[in-house]
């Protein structure tokens, strides 16, 4: 159902399993839906079998949503995107891309994947009704709750692909619009676009939800905040564009030696902003990088005598300052970490974090807007 980037993992979520080499998890949420499902099957028919039926019923319908992202997954792997990990929400599953395709024909392709296993789905369960001649009782209105799950399920699949395609970015059907759109025009105003699209639909679908629906009013949630995320996020790629890395990068920051002990990191980390610190050798080549949930998770089991090298990231992403910042920014969103030591020569000469490229933005923003108000000045 749904397609996202960030980085870190979900909180409260248990793994389910592994398909296709990719971490399937179920987020607590997602349990009460099942304890709230149960309950009011049994308040509506008090028996244990109206119980399993809906159980039975919602784990066929997360099935489905599992298979959905799984159609997201493969078909960005055939682009050669990984996926991190899918989970399970009670709005739907959520598919931990670790970027998305910048070519818009394969954005579409990824996008219309999801909805098209649900439309493969209701066929085939079409077909299974259609041979064993239960087909007409998709069309019987007074079959709601008690009809087969086959019957149900096929709905579900109908709803999933249709709820799916609404062009609301960042939902499924608003990725393939800003894909369409991108394919006439340039990227960045096709997001613009599609990303106020998406915002209207989502107060539409927000006031349909206080009437009728709460779940609508989550999902409306999450359409307006990744509209404006995604909006945000493809603007910044696009300030950043043709600048290299060094003009963004911070040149004062703290480091550590592998031989100092985690007294001295925390010491540093106490002193001043900083919360992630490259560790240098003797010859000032960066050999590890101390980030801060590191530090705090080697003084709670090494105490403060502990070394920084036995408790520093030995796989961290680093970049060139001549490198183009758009493509370092990447590497760093697509990596765990917050921060990446740039490197020449093998030698330490910067750090790049999001913060500073933002700072950085801002400043350049500010310069313009200045630059331009002096210019009506000079002109009036
Ligand atoms: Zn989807």
């Amino acid at each position: 159902m749904r397609l996202a980037v960030q980085p870190a993992a979900m909180n409260g979520s248990w793994k389910l399993g592994r398909l296709f080499g990719i971490d399937i998890f179920v987020h607590a949420t997602f349990v009460l839906l099942l304890g709230w499902i149960a309950v009011s099957a049994y308040l509506r028919e008090h028996t244990a079998q109206a119980v399993l039926g809906g159980v039975l019923f919602i784990m066929a319908i997360f099935g489905t949503v599992v298979l959905h992202e799984l159609g997201h997954s493969l078909m960005a792997r055939r682009f050669g995107i990984r996926t991190r990990d899918i989970t399970l929400l009670p709005i739907g599953g959520v598919a931990r891309l670790e970027r998305m395709p910048e070519k818009p024909g394969e954005e579409l392709l990824v996008a219309l994947a999801g909805p098209l296993v649900n439309v493969v789905i209701a066929l085939a369960l079409f077909a299974v009704l259609s041979a064993t001649g239960q087909a007409i009782m998709l069309v019987d209105p007074s079959s709601t709750e008690s009809s087969p799950i086959a019957v149900r399920l096929f709905w579900v699949n109908v709803s999933l692909a249709i709820f799916n395609l609404i062009p609301a970015f960042p939902m499924d059907g608003g990725r393939a619009l800003r894909a369409v759109l991108a394919l006439g025009s340039d990227y960045i105003r096709a997001t613009r676009v599609a990303a106020k699209l998406g915002r209207g639909i989502a107060v539409v679908l927000g006031l349909v939800g206080l009437l009728y629906n709460p779940m609508l009013v989550l999902v409306a949630l999450f359409v307006w905040t990744g509209a404006g995320a995604e909006a945000a996020g493809v603007e910044t790629k696009a300030s950043l564009h043709g600048l290299p890395t060094y003009t963004a990068m911070e040149t004062q920051f703290a480091s550590l030696h592998a031989h100092d002990t985690l007294h001295t990191a925390a010491h540093k980390l106490l002193g001043g902003a900083q919360v992630d610190f490259p560790v240098v050798d003797p010859n000032g080549t960066v050999v590890g990088l101390l980030t801060r949930h590191a530090l705090i998770a080697g003084l709670a089991q090494k105490g403060p005598d502990g070394s920084v090298e036995s408790t520093m990231e030995r796989q961290f992403p680093v970049a060139h300052p001549a490198e183009m910042l758009e493509v370092a920014l990447a590497r760093l969103t697509e990596s765990s970490s917050k921060s990446m030591p740039v490197v020449a020569d093998g030698r330490l000469v910067g750090m790049l974090t999001a913060d500073n490229i933002a700072e950085f933005l801002m400043v350049r923003d500010a310069i313009g807007a200045g630059r331009r108000r002096h210019a009506l000045h000079f002109a009036a």
